[in-house]
C-alpha cells in the first residue's frame, strides 16, 4: 500500500460578511451579475497546517478552467459572489483561489470537487440563521464578540474563529467566520489552531 504524503492537516473554510467588506475605506464593487444577497458570501477553503502555516500555490500546471464547474456557476454566483474592484463576474476571484488554495487539496479535490465542497458547506453551516436565531442581526448594532462566538459554536459544535475589519469611521466590524473542516473538505471539525483574533470586544454587525 502506498503511503501518500501529507499535503495539509484540515481545511479553512472562511466566509465573508459583504457588509463588512464594502464599508471598509477600500470599498466595493458588486459584482457583474448584480447585488448578492445579504448572506455571508464564501471567501474561500484553504489547506491549513496544524501549527498555523498553510501552503499556497501549489500546483502551477493545474491551472482554473472554468467549463469545469459550469453546472455550479449559478450556485457560485449567489453563493461565492466576488465584492472586488472593479466588478467582476467571479470567475477572477475563483481562479485566484482554486490556484493560490485548492491546488494544495488536489491530491484530494479536483477543481469541480474543491468548488462543490465548499458550496455544500455553505449549505450545511447556515451562518446568518444561526445568528438571527441568536438575536444577531446584520442591523448596525454592535453584538459582543463572545456572543457571537458562543451562538456559532453551540449550532455547530466547534468554536469558530472571527476576524473583524474597520469601517471608514474606524469601528470593528464583523467581517469574516472561520470553521475548520476535515481534509475530505465534507465534515467540520475542531480548529487545531484559530486565526488570531483582531475583534473588539464588541464588534458591529452592518447590514448589506
Ligand atoms: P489577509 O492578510 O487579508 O488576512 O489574508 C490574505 C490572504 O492570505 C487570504 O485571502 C488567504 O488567501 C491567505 N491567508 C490568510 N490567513 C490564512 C490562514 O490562516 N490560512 C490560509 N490557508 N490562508 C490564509
Ligand atoms: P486571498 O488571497 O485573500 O484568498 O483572496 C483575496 C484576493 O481575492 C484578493 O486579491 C482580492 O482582491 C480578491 N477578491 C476578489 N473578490 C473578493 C471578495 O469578494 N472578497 C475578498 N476578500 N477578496 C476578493
Ligand atoms: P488582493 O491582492 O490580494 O487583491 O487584495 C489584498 C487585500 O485587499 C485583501 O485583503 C483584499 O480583500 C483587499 N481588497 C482588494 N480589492 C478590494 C476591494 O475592491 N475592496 C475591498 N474592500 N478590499 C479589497
Amino acid at each position: 500500500t502506498q503511503v501518500f504524503a501529507q499535503d495539509f492537516d484540515f481545511f479553512y473554510f472562511v466566509q465573508q460578511w459583504p457588509g463588512s467588506y464594502c464599508d471598509t475605506r477600500q470599498s466595493c464593487c458588486y459584482p457583474s451579475t448584480g447585488k448578492p444577497a445579504a448572506d455571508f458570501g464564501i471567501h474561500g477553503l484553504w489547506p491549513n497546517y496544524n501549527d498555523g502555516t498553510y501552503p499556497s500555490n501549489c500546483d502551477s500546471r493545474t491551472p482554473y478552467v472554468a467549463s469545469k464547474i459550469s453546472d455550479l456557476t449559478r450556485r457560485m454566483q449567489s453563493d461565492w459572489p466576488t465584492l472586488a474592484c472593479p466588478s467582476g463576474s467571479g470567475q477572477t476571484f475563483w481562479s485566484h483561489e482554486w490556484s493560490k488554495h485548492g491546488t494544495c487539496s488536489e491530491s484530494i479535490l479536483n477543481q469541480h470537487g474543491y468548488f462543490q465542497a465548499a458550496l455544500d458547506l455553505k449549505q450545511q453551516v447556515n451562518l446568518l440563521q444561526i445568528l438571527t436565531s441568536a438575536g444577531i442581526q446584520p442591523n448596525d448594532q454592535y453584538y459582543s464578540l463572545d456572543s457571537i462566538s458562543q451562538a456559532i459554536a453551540q449550532a455547530t459544535g466547534h468554536t469558530p474563529g472571527i476576524e473583524c475589519n474597520r469601517d471608514e469611521s474606524g469601528n470593528s466590524q464583523l467581517y469574516q467566520i472561520y470553521l475548520c473542516v476535515d481534509t475530505s473538505g465534507a465534515s467540520l471539525v475542531e480548529c487545531p489552531v484559530l486565526p488570531t483574533g483582531n475583534c473588539s470586544s464588541d464588534v458591529q454587525f452592518p447590514s448589506f
